[in-house]
């Protein structure tokens, strides 16, 4: 078992030596197309720490972008992964089915919320998972088009390319994209006061502007599916105002219209939740899982109402390693923990140690905008002082600045400005705190 020191320490400069000999092969190896937020290369990680290769401790923020959400190397996991790898490796499901497969479809289907009979589909990716997903909704629909928000993440494959909102570097260059994919304006209620107050605080509203966009633009007699992030992750971190997503759902049900809820990255204990529709009591048709499903074995899934997980055609949905042996034991052993070690309630222990600290920060300081999120998945946005002006060169000298210290920070958002923590649930209050001082005292300095 991984034991790393749950200390932050610095012994060499950042990248130190042994990184820095590391960038330089990976720059005369690897596609410059796969960038690298962190200027270190990783070791070993455990609890709330990742070491490098120099020997520095670094506090994560970040889990993989909420992988690692019950803590890297696991014990449960560990332990999981090598016995299945031991067994078998891979045979593929659709050759020579196994049952660990069939235990996490029994998993995803308990769950997920709604209490109706459900179905499961296991594949590798996220994005993967949401062309599926829109799979589905076409096969069972017999309609074809397809609306997306503003903000939007949902991947990097062509049809995920069209879907998500963000130009660079998502999708520049990179097109044509897959046709009949439409975007619609989301609930953001930090931006959305700027239009009036009504706007950002009622959900409804906002979700009225969305549906008539929808409704005139595309029609509900051409529309498949809805895919939306009940809390947009790359977008920024943005909590739909209340009322926006039960709204949205309604029409959708009203319209023979599938809702499907992508929540790779709000998933599996991250917000506070087991998954982040439960905040507003709502029961989407389909619901998209990867990232913290498996403590970073590749894995996802689409699960949902069993007469529409089962209209495609038998052999219409699968793929050479979609749900792997060994990704399913993890997942099996990530689910293990997060029930039995009460994750749950420890995301939200985060979310009330993180809101008292950056509330009293924002008190003290008008370049922070905004504080939003929820559980283990918070963000700050930053702006201009005084103002609602992204202030992306700020982030990006906060982030740096961190990394330096010692501290894993990501940024996201549409405009570059927002600071995102994803700490894994593993992590210590100690640890958190000191983060969250170390973080203070940059934002002081700059
Ligand atoms: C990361 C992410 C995806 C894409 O998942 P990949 O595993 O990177 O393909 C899709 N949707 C959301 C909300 C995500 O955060």
């Amino acid at each position: 078992m991984s034991t790393v020191e749950q200390s932050r320490h610095l012994a060499t400069a950042i990248p130190g030596p042994r990184s820095s000999e590391l960038i330089a092969r990976k720059n005369a190896a690897v596609s410059r197309g796969v960038g690298t937020t962190m200027p270190v290369y990783a070791a070993r990680a455990f609890g709330g720490i990742v070491e490098d290769v120099d020997g520095n401790r670094l506090i994560d923020l970040g889990s993989g972008i909420a992988v690692t959400t019950i803590g890297n190397a696991s014990p449960r996991v560990v332990a999981a992964v090598s016995d299945q790898a031991a067994n078998f490796t891979h045979t593929c499901f659709m050759v020579t089915p196994y049952a660990g497969y069939v235990a996490v479809a029994e998993s995803l289907n308990r769950l997920t919320p709604g209490s109706e009979e459900k179905r499961s589909a296991l594949f590798n990716s996220g994005s993967e998972a949401v062309e599926n997903a829109v799979k589905i909704a076409r096969s069972y629909t017999g309609k074809q088009a397809v609306v997306a928000f503003d903000h939007a993440y949902h991947g990097r494959t062509n049809l995920t390319m069209a879907l998500t909102a963000k130009s660079m570097p998502y999708k520049h260059g990179f097109g044509p994209f897959a046709p009949e994919v439409y975007r619609a304006p989301l609930s953001y209620p930090f931006r959305d006061a700027e239009f009036g107050k009504e706007l950002a605080t009622d959900g409804e509203l906002a979700a009225r502007r969305a549906i008539t966009v929808i409704d005139k633009q595309v029609g509900a007699a051409n529309l498949a599916a809805v895919v939306i992030e009940p809390i947009q992750g790359e977008g920024g971190f943005i909590v739909p105002a209340e009322g926006f997503l039960p709204t949205l759902l309604a029409w959708c049900r009203a319209n023979d219209v599938v809702f499907i809820a992508d929540e790779v990255q709000t998933g599996f204990a991250r917000t506070g939740a087991m998954f982040a529709c439960e905040h507003e009591g709502i029961v989407p048709d389909l619901i998209v899982t990867a990232k913290g499903i498996a403590d970073g074995m590749p894995l996802s899934a689409v699960t949902g109402r069993a007469e529409i997980m089962d209209a495609p055609h038998v052999s219409g949905l699968g793929g050479t390693y979609g749900g792997n042996p060994v990704a399913c034991a993890a997942a099996l052993a990530t689910i293990e923990t997060i029930e039995a070690d009460g994750l749950v309630a420890r995301a939200a222990q985060i979310e009330s140690l993180m809101k008292d600290t950056l509330f009293r920060l924002q008190a003290e300081d008008d370049r922070i905008g905004d504080v939003r999120g929820r559980g283990a998945m918070i963000a700050v946005e930053l702006v201009k002082a005084g103002t609602t002006e992204p202030d992306a060169e700020l982030t990006r000298a906060l982030c740096a600045a961190a990394h330096q210290a010692g501290v894993i920070v990501l940024s996201c958002g549409t405009f570059g400005n927002v600071l995102r923590f994803l700490p894994p649930l593993s992590i210590s209050d100690e640890l958190l705190r000191e983060a969250l001082d170390v973080l203070e005292l940059i934002l002081r300095d700059l």
